[in-house]
């Protein structure tokens, strides 16, 4: 997953800024100087980090200071808004026509950005939402692209629309529209041809289409792992062809990260989406507060919710997520939602959103856990369960009851050692107080991280 070393890297500055008492402005600026380097080993552009530096540096020594926190506290406060901000503060979505008025979007993209796999990842994020999407098949120049597509929307359920290969793009697209007010479809995504590199041609293909239907939205498909050249892409495209908002791929294999980041700031265009794996479901919502928190190594409570709202008991997860929020989350909770995570399989993939289970490698998703890492998670939410399964009803739902001599009674009933009964305790003490600032939007009146 991406982020993986800049989040290590940032970790350590906070905690060495946490390790001193009092911050001097040399503590600060020091701690800054590493934010800067560990930006730009993480690739994120150089303008982007200066910027970035700038605006934290200014809030830091302002202001800003204030609050109750303490000084290494307020730095983190402030890259994590910071962070917030630069990849453009709210979640975008996919603007529609109104009504029942068809929404055509096209995705454009350099060849093997992910675009005809986004295209139908896309389309079964609308069907979701109710909508009935037809995917057209305009990349005329790879045979394969079109199957591909076919293959895909077969998949999703979504129906494909294909002349083949022998018509140009833009009379694809027409005929694909006059298709979908035929059968009441009231989104098109046009599949584009790609090229290796940016040219005249794939510029002019795209302006023919624009010319042809009226396109409502341009979403640009960019390759996370190609870093600062996913950017310059996207800040050309964008000048060529004019782009509504981007969709980042391959953000599960990059471990940088940098264009995640940038590509707000360089383009003014937002991320509406993240691809997050080669499977058709991989493809997330960006959401800049959320990214942020999984920059800085706190887990993603939020997504964790989600992922549970889509893949179990709707009701269930609901209540769950209403007893996060106001913070009355217990041990039985912990229990069901452990119950549910088995449910959900990939233990790797929600490991990396619980805070509670941290330091079990990190953020890493897919690529960054590995077999041995998810059995020992496995073991250690085994333990888990017994030591709450030692508890009594009453201190399941109220863990403040754990004194010293229910604590020993826990350990010998799950024959474990008392440190790991506290350690679990004092772990899920941690995990309440970052649900509930999660849960208050995180950035309204006193915040207090939970380092
Ligand atoms: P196109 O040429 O832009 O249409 O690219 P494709 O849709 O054919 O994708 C190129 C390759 O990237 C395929 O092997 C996809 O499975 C893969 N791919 C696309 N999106 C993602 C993603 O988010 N994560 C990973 N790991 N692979 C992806």
């Amino acid at each position: 997953m991406a982020f993986d070393s800049l989040t290590e890297k940032l970790q350590n500055i906070f905690k060495n800024l946490r390790s001193k008492g009092r911050l001097t402005e040399d503590d600060v600026k020091e701690a800054l100087k590493e934010i800067k380097r560990a930006l730009l080993a993480a690739d994120v552009n150089f303008k982007v980090v200066k910027d970035f530096v700038k605006s934290v540096q200014e809030r830091a020594v302002g202001q800003d200071v204030m609050n109750g926190l303490n000084p290494g506290q307020m730095v983190i406060k402030i890259v994590n808004e910071e962070l917030v901000k630069l990849m453009g503060s709210q979640t975008t979505e996919i603007k529609l026509q109104p009504g029942s008025a068809i929404t055509v979007i096209m995705m454009a993209g350099l060849q093997g950005a992910g675009k005809t796999t986004t295209t139908a990842k896309l389309a079964g994020k609308f069907k979701l939402k109710g909508k009935k999407p037809l995917l057209a098949a305009c990349d005329v120049y790879r045979p394969a692209a079109i199957k591909q597509l076919q293959v895909n929307g077969e998949k999703q359920g979504v129906e494909v629309f294909s002349m083949g290969e022998n018509h140009k793009p833009a009379n694809i697209a027409k005929a694909a529209l006059e298709h979908a007010q035929k059968n009441g479809n009231n989104i098109v995504i046009l599949d584009t041809a790609g090229r290796l590199h940016i040219d005249e041609d794939m510029m002019e293909e795209l302006q023919e289409i624009k010319n042809t239907v009226t396109v409502h939205q341009t979403i640009l498909v960019i390759d996370a792992m190609t870093g600062q050249d996913a950017v310059n892409v996207a800040k050309e495209f964008h000048e060529k062809a004019g782009i509504d908002g981007v969709i980042v791929t391959k953000l599960d294999g990059d471990t940088r990260g940098g264009a995640a980041l940038s590509v707000k700031a360089v383009t003014g265009k937002p991320i509406l989406y993240v691809g997050m794996g080669e499977k058709l479901s991989d493809l997330e919502q960006f959401y800049p507060d959320r990214m942020a928190s999984r920059i800085l190594g706190m887990g993603d409570v939020l997504t964790l919710i989600e992922k549970a709202e889509a893949e179990i008991d709707e009701e269930k997860a609901k209540q769950m997520a209403q007893k996060m929020k106001k913070n009355q989350f217990d041990f039985e909770d912990y229990l069901e939602s452990m119950s549910q995570m088995k449910n959900m399989g990939g233990i790797g993939s929600i490991m990396s959103m619980m805070p509670g289970l941290g330091g079990m490698g990190g953020m890493g998703r897919m690529k960054g856990i590995d077999e041995e890492q998810t059995a020992q998670a496995e073991k250690s939410m085994a333990r888990m369960e017994a030591m709450i399964y030692s508890m009594t009803p009453e201190e399941r739902r109220n863990p403040d009851l754990l004194n010293p001599s229910r604590k020993h009674r826990i350990a010998r009933g799950a024959g474990v050692d008392i440190s790991e009964v506290n350690r679990m305790v004092k772990q899920f003490a941690e995990m309440k107080k970052l649900m509930k600032m999660v849960g208050k939007g995180g950035r309204k009146g006193k915040l207090r991280l939970p380092f």
